[in-house]
C-alpha cells in the first residue's frame, strides 16, 4: 500500500506523489515568538514531527522548513511591556522554543528561517503583486486585494461573503474590500521598521510564509502543514500571494492541519486564557507520555487535555516499557535448552506480519492511533510468548524476542517515544561527558553517548564483580544527580535533575 494523505485542498484523501521522486519538501508554520508555547502548539510540532520521521522511516530525503515569526504586532507590544527591544524578546522565546523542541523529542528542522533576515525578499514579492494588479498602496501601507484572484477561498471552500461574515474585519477605510488584507504596514512610532519603496514599514504575517516557504522550497513543493485555525485567513492568503505572483499553481500540492487541543470543551488558546505550558507539563510528566497523549488520536482530530488523559496513556506506555524490560531480563538471564516448539511458529508469524500492519496504518494518513493499536496487540503476543517460554528459553526463541522487541523500539521511535535514553539531551548535565572521558580515556560526541557508555559499563562491572569500577561509576554519575537503582530486572536510572 503506498501513502495515502488528506489534502485540505482537495477535502479528501489522496495518494501521496511527491513533486520529485525520493525526496518531499515539507513547510510547517512556525511560532511567533513572544511568548512560551503551550500543549496546543506542542501537538502541531509534534504531529509534523511525526510525519517527519515517518516520510524518512519510508526512505524520503525530507527538506523540512519551519519559520521562526519574529516580528508582529504582538512581539512589539510584549516588547513594549518588558521594556526590551523586539530582538531581545525574540531571541528569549526562540531559546525558549529551542529548548521545548528538544525536550519534546522533536527532530530539528532542515531549515529554520526567520521572517527578519527576508525582509528584501517579501519586498520583492510585494513589489511584483503591485506590478501585476493584485495588490495597492495607501499611505505607506499595502494591501492584497483578494476580488483580484479568482481563486481565493479555494482551501477554505468558502466565498467571500462567507468569509466575511465569520470573521470579524477592522474597518479600514483605506481598503478597498474588507477582507483585502496587508502585505505591508507603515511604520508606526516605537516600532522596528525596514526601508522600502512604500517607505519605512514592516511585512504582514501572510507574506512571511509565502515567500520563505518559496524560496527554500520552491513552487509547487509538497507538504504545507500547521494547526486547523490557520487554513483561513493565514493559509488561504499565502496560496493568493504566492500562485498571484508566480502566475501559476499550485503553490503547494498538499495541505495538512492538525485538530486543535482541547481543555474543557475549549480550545488551548493564548487569548482564552486557558494554556498550559509545555516548559511546565514536562516538569511533572515525562515526554515520552505527552507525546503518546498526542499520538493516540489520529493528527487531524480533536483531543481533549486532562490529566486523568495523560495518566491513562502513561500506563498504557507503561506496559511497552515492561515488555521490552522483561525481554532484555529474560534474554540475560533465562537458562538456554534446545526443547519443544512453545508458540515459536506462530509468534514468529506475528513478528514477520507486524512491520506491514504499522505501515499500512501510518500509510493511512499517518494514522498513529491504528499504529498502536498494532503496537498493543503486538505487546499482547510478545507477553503471551514471554510468559510461555520464561521458563526454558531456546536460542532461537531468545532471537526471536530480540527481533520483536527491536522492531517494537522501531515502532516507537517512529513515533517520537525513544525509549532508550528517557530523558531529552538538553536535560543531561554538561559534565557526564567529562566524567565518561575520564573513565574510558576516550573523547565523546554527545551527553547521550557518554549517558549510554557509563550505564553499560557500570552494568558489566557488576557483572564482572568489578565492584570497584561499579561503584566508581555510580559515585560519579550520582554526584549529577542520576539515581542508580538496581532491582531484580537490573539497572534502572532516573535522573533526578537540578
Ligand atoms: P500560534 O503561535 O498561535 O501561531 O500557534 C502555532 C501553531 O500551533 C499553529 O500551527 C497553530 O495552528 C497551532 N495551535 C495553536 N493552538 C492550538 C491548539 N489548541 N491545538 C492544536 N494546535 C494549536
Ligand atoms: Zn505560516
Amino acid at each position: 500500500m503506498s501513502l495515502r494523505v488528506y489534502n485540505t485542498l482537495a477535502r479528501k484523501k489522496e495518494k501521496f506523489v511527491p513533486r520529485e521522486k525520493g525526496k518531499v519538501s515539507m513547510y510547517v508554520c512556525g511560532p511567533t515568538v513572544y511568548n512560551y508555547i503551550h500543549i496546543g502548539n506542542a501537538r502541531c510540532y509534534v504531529a509534523f514531527d511525526v510525519i517527519y520521521r515517518y516520510l524518512q522511516h519510508k526512505g524520503y530525503d525530507v527538506t523540512y522548513v519551519r519559520n521562526l515569526t519574529d516580528i508582529d504586532d504582538k512581539i512589539i507590544k510584549r516588547a513594549n511591556k518588558e521594556g526590551l527591544t523586539t530582538k531581545e524578546i525574540a531571541d528569549k522565546y526562540i531559546k525558549a522554543f529551542h529548548k521545548d523542541m528538544k525536550n519534546l523529542g522533536n527532530r530539528s528542522s532542515r531549515i529554520e528561517p526567520k521572517a527578519t533576515e527576508h525582509i528584501s525578499e517579501m519586498i520583492e514579492t510585494i513589489n511584483c503583486l503591485i506590478r501585476k494588479g493584485f495588490a495597492y498602496e495607501v499611505d505607506g501601507d499595502v494591501f492584497f486585494e483578494i476580488q483580484r484572484f479568482g481563486d481565493y477561498g479555494k482551501l477554505s471552500g468558502r466565498t467571500i461573503e462567507e468569509m466575511r461574515a465569520g470573521e470579524r474585519v477592522d474597518v479600514d477605510m483605506k481598503k478597498r474590500h474588507p477582507m483585502d488584507f496587508a502585505l505591508w504596514k507603515a511604520a508606526k512610532s516605537r516600532e522596528p521598521s525596514w526601508d522600502s519603496p512604500w517607505g519605512k514599514g514592516r511585512p504582514g504575517w501572510h507574506i512571511e510564509c509565502s515567500v520563505m516557504s518559496s524560496k527554500y522550497l520552491g513552487m509547487g513543493f509538497d507538504i504545507h502543514g500547521g494547526g486547523h485555525d490557520l487554513i483561513f485567513p493565514h493559509h488561504e492568503n499565502e496560496i493568493a500571494q504566492a500562485e498571484a505572483c508566480a502566475g501559476k499553481v499550485p503553490f503547494v500540492k498538499y495541505w495538512l492541519h492538525n485538530g486543535f487541543v482541547n481543555i474543557k470543551e475549549e480550545k488551548m488558546a493564548k487569548s482564552l486564557g486557558n494554556v498550559i505550558l509545555v516548559r511546565e507539563i514536562l516538569k511533572e510528566y515525562d515526554p515520552n507520555v505527552l507525546r503518546m497523549f498526542f499520538v493516540s488520536t489520529h493528527y487531524r482530530s480533536p483531543i481533549n487535555y486532562s490529566e486523568e488523559n495523560l495518566n491513562a496513556v502513561a500506563s498504557a506506555l507503561e506496559r511497552i516499557k515492561t515488555v521490552i524490560h522483561n525481554i532484555n531480563y529474560l534474554v540475560e538471564s533465562g537458562a538456554k535448552t534446545e526443547q519443544d516448539d512453545l508458540g515459536e511458529k506462530r509468534f514468529k508469524e506475528v513478528v514477520v506480519g507486524v512491520e506491514s500492519k504499522f505501515l499500512e496504518a501510518m500509510d493511512d494518513d499517518f494514522n498513529t492511533a491504528s499504529a498502536l493499536g498494532v503496537i498493543f496487540e503486538f505487546v499482547k503476543e510478545m507477553n503471551f510468548f514471554l510468559e510461555k517460554n520464561q521458563k526454558n528459553l531456546s536460542e532461537s526463541a531468545k532471537c526471536l524476542l530480540l527481533e520483536a522487541r527491536d522492531k517494537l523500539i522501531g515502532f516507537m521511535t517512529v513515533l517520537g517515544i525513544e525509549l532508550g535514553v528517557e530523558k531529552a539531551v538538553e536535560e543531561l548535565p554538561d559534565a557526564l561527558i567529562g566524567i565518561a572521558e575520564k573513565i574510558f580515556g576516550r573523547t565523546f560526541e554527545d551527553k547521550n553517548e557518554a549517558l549510554k557508555v557509563l550505564i553499560e559499563a557500570r552494568e558489566k562491572a557488576r557483572k564482572d564483580k568489578d565492584w570497584a569500577k561499579a561503584d566508581l561509576i555510580r559515585d560519579k554519575l550520582s554526584a549529577q544527580y542520576f539515581v542508580l537503582k538496581d532491582t531484580p530486572q537490573g539497572c534502572q536510572i532516573i535522573f533526578e535533575g537540578k
